[in-house]
């Protein structure tokens, strides 16, 4: 076993080795290393034709159009362009949005730009399970709507939204929906015509993509334009202009395909890796499940632990890559505001850990990740002061 133990997944994935191998042919090969937009000559052609095929992949994985997705430089771009955008196009028609405090930054910084420039946002409290309950999306909206933006799959309790429901409410209503869904795709199943999507986020690197590189799928029907964020050649409808990246866009069409291919058996992989790690902790008194019990993905396992402090609990699992809330928040910190919101106290959102898995994860790696952390708990809390509730 390789030490450290990578189980960060859903912060970011290795690149599948089919995907490298065409990255690597798209930037070595002249015949490759056209601009995609010079289609006077057969190399931006080729080009050309290599980013129509990734679209095509990618717009697959959700049951959209190809030219309804715009290439970005990830999802954090994707939920700017789809935010700001939308709020910005629709401006005359109101200034009023609803999401969650349990989004990603991108979302919630997207949002907190345009409350500083005048638009009134609602920030909805999911319940103490993770989930936000559809007739709450409802009641929050108003004659001045313009967009509910809420995430499919949560990047820090794994907790999957009830989009169907909120999509058949948005539509009900003439409101528009956004899902982040840099988590989801290709974990979950989306469909963005079943669940009345009309404007979603993907980035590559969470689905063994390369990093730097994503796309926002925008309904034509129901959408038709959102405000660029930038300017310049046109490209991308000029939604999105700027020469295209061929080897990350091709990369990211051969993640996406391999993802639908594997999709039920990388299910059924990770949620068996989830459950053993999940009976192995509760084995100990005072472990939490952090969001809702059954409607979350495989992919992720968040607990805190009773009786511990958090910052010597993540300094003790030296080697595990694990996330402490969010590779996000730990940065600055803070406790996770999204545990925070869940209503975990600031000492339990802190001493929380995200263990989160995929294709290459093996249960013996799961078995050493279990042995450490409760090595470590028994040790914190054989000289801590903080009391378990459960022994
Ligand atoms: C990772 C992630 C993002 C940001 O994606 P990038 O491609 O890294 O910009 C946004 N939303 C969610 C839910 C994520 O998990």
């Amino acid at each position: 076993m390789q030490l450290p133990v990578y189980l960060d997944y859903a912060a970011s994935t290795p690149v599948d080795p089919a995907v490298l191998a065409l990255m690597t042919d798209c930037l070595a090969r002249p015949e490759l290393a056209g601009n995609p937009a010079a289609l006077g000559h057969a190399a931006g052609r080729v080009a050309q034709a290599l980013v129509e095929k990734a679209r095509a992949q990618v717009a697959a994985l959700i049951n959209a159009r190809p030219d309804e997705l715009v290439f970005t430089s990830g999802a954090t771009e994707s939920d700017n362009l789809a935010i700001i955008g939308v709020a910005q196009f629709r401006e005359a028609r109101g200034r009023h949005l609803v999401t969650a405090l349990t989004e990603h930054k991108a979302v919630i910084e997207s949002c907190r730009h345009l409350a500083a420039r005048g638009w009134r946002i609602t920030w909805l409290r999911p319940d103490a399970d993770g989930l936000v309950a559809p007739a709450a999306v409802e009641a929050a909206l108003e004659p001045d709507t313009v967009l509910v933006s809420l995430m499919q799959v949560n990047n820090e309790t794994g907790v999957i939204q009830d989009i169907a429901a909120i999509g058949a409410i948005c539509r009900r209503h003439a409101v528009l929906l956004h899902v982040d869904a840099a988590q989801g795709a290709g974990r979950e199943p989306i469909d963005v015509r079943a669940q009345q999507i009309d404007l979603l986020s993907l980035s590559a690197h969470k689905l063994y993509g390369p990093k730097g590189v994503g796309a926002l799928f925008i309904d034509q029907a129901h959408v038709r334009r959102v405000a660029p964020l930038l300017f310049g050649g046109g490209q991308e409808r000029g939604l999105r202009p700027g020469t295209l990246a061929t080897h990350q866009i091709a990369g990211m069409g051969e993640a996406f395909s391999l993802a639908a291919q594997r999709l039920p058996v990388e299910v059924a992989h990770t949620r068996a890796l989830r459950d053993r790690l999940w009976t192995g902790l509760q084995q100990m008194p005072g472990v939490l499940l952090n969001g809702h019990v059954q409607q979350r993905s495989g992919h992720i396992l968040n607990v805190s632990i009773e009786g511990v402090e958090g910052e010597s609990l993540f300094y003790s699992l030296g080697e595990l890559c694990v996330a402490s809330g969010s590779a996000c928040t730990s940065l600055a910190n803070e406790a996770s505001p999204v545990l925070r919101a869940l209503g975990r106290s600031a000492a339990l959102a802190q001493a929380s850990i995200r263990f989160s898995f995929g294709r290459t994860t093996t249960a013996a790696e799961v078995d050493f990740a279990l042995e450490r952390v409760a090595q470590a708990v028994r040790k914190l809390r054989s000289f801590s002061p903080l009391r378990v509730a459960g022994g």
